[in-house]
């Protein structure tokens, strides 16, 4: 690992495998850049061209039309000469003969290969998973199935308070659904939130109806007489009520492919900083691939791999990838919440929060030596980019410290007054 890339020919031939979003920007950045390679093919498992998969919680809710979530349509690949083949699953590549197979029998070759196959979700090893009413919320299925079990049932499961889940129940709930969530740690969103923003969510989200449980342990879930799932058990003795059980508790990197072929495998498939996998013709991005032991959720790292990796592709590698902190948002529909860093000071952070009971806004601010750290904004957001900004640029903000917490405008004017007023700056000279 930790080779450079190698310059690519334009006359090679591409072939993209999974059309999801990773595969998809690729292709966006790839058509973009005059030296792409020539011929580009595209193959998915899924029987429709990549859509934004973003968009499948608002869509759950009722507040999106499917066609919204839709990127590009297959005549727009057929005008930039891409082949895209849609519905078939690669199964086997032969690395010596640079070869390929999908579960279809096509065969295909290639001279450089990209792997964006995304993560599945993960599964709990909990008696009764496999049950019919228990599901996953992965994709456009995942969304059809759990809108028609909206319509026909009225108790729902979700297991998992994270970002995922959290949208798996709104979305439920808001089909007329009686929702229990399901939350094995000590708060909602125990990856992004302190306690106090944690509880804050958690009180608007009941007060919507939805039944949270805190601290679950889930032990087993229960099948009725046809068979069905009925109910879920908690350790503590709960049972509730299911007709459709959603599971959401993370998900895992889609390695199989990549494992099976012999290519290095971690949690994810190893890539070095140019998304280069153990072969220097295979290339992996997006949520099956693994970078210096990090693995990938969202989109914003993804989207600063394509464009390492196009680069790449085009024979224009350039400086590689570099691991950056991301910030997190929740997309549930009245409900505003911004963070990033760690959850919990460490001993040497200062702390600064404020908290507005009346307005429901709290902002809790973590520095170190004067520098943001980390931040957890509920309520009130707008500040929250600002904020980021400036921890990515570990800025000093001791200028602006008794108005950190007002937010991005008042601080900003401090700083802009302390930079105007020193001795090194234009302005002071100029005076
Ligand atoms: C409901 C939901 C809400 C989300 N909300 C957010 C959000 O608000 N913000 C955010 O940043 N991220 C969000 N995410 C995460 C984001 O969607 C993913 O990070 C992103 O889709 C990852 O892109 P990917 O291409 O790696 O994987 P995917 O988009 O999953 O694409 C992988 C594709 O590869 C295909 N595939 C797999 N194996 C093969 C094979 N062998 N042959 C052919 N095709 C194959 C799969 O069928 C799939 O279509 C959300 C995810 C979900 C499910």
């Amino acid at each position: 690992m930790g080779q450079r890339h190698p310059a690519t020919t334009s006359s090679e031939h591409l072939v993209i495998v999974g059309n999801g979003m990773a595969g998809h920007r690729l292709v966006e950045a790839l058509v973009a850049r005059p030296e792409r390679p020539a011929r580009i093919t595209v193959i998915g498992a899924e029987t429709t061209p990549a859509y934004n998969r973003i968009l499948l919680s608002p869509l759950l809710a009722g507040e999106m039309e499917r066609e919204a979530l839709t990127l590009r349509d297959a005549e727009w690949y057929a005008e930039q000469g891409i082949e895209l083949v849609l519905g078939e699953r690669v199964e086997n590549i032969d690395r010596s003969a640079r070869r390929l197979t999908t579960d279809a029998g096509r065969e295909l070759g290639y001279d450089r290969l990209v792997l964006a196959t995304g993560s599945n979700p993960a599964r709990p090893p909990v008696p009764g998973l496999e049950l019919p009413g228990v599901h996953v919320f992965r994709d456009l299925d995942d969304a059809d199935t759990l809108a028609n079990a909206a319509e026909q049932g009225s108790n729902a499961v979700v297991i998992g308070g994270g970002l995922l889940g959290l949208e798996a129940a709104e979305g439920l709930r808001k089909r007329g659904m009686q929702v229990s969530l399901l939350q094995r740690d000590d708060r909602l969103m125990n990856r992004q939130l302190d306690l106090t923003a944690a509880r804050l969510l958690e009180k608007e989200l009941r007060g919507r109806g939805l039944d949270i449980h805190i601290d679950a342990q889930l032990e087993r879930l229960e099948a009725g007489a046809d068979g069905q799932v009925c109910a879920a058990h908690l350790a503590d003795g709960t049972r509730l009520a299911a007709d459709c059980v959603v599971v959401a508790i993370g998900i895992v990197p889609n390695t199989a492919l990549a494992r099976s072929v012999g290519l290095d495998v971690n949690r994810g498939v190893v890539v070095d900083e140019w998304l280069t996998t153990s072969d220097p013709a295979i290339h992996a991005l997006g949520e099956c691939c693994e970078h210096q032991g990090n693995l990938y959720g969202l989109v914003e790292p993804i989207w600063r791999q394509v464009e390492v990796l196009a680069d790449c592709l085009c024979g224009k590698p350039g400086t590689g990838y570099v691991e950056a902190p991301t910030a997190t948002k929740l997309k549930v529909s009245g409900v505003s919440l911004y963070a990033f860093g760690p959850t919990d000071p460490e001993a040497d952070h200062e702390v600064l929060s404020y908290r507005d009971p009346q307005q429901g806004d709290y902002r809790r601010l973590l520095l170190r030596d004067g520098r943001l750290e980390g931040a957890v904004l509920y309520g009130d957001t707008a500040s929250g980019p600002w904020y980021f900004e400036q921890a990515l640029a570990s800025r000093d903000l001791a200028a602006c410290r008794s108005a950190l917490l007002l937010g991005a405008a008042d601080a900003q004017l401090l700083l802009d007054d302390a930079l105007n007023e020193s001795p090194q700056s234009p302005a002071k000279e100029a005076a």
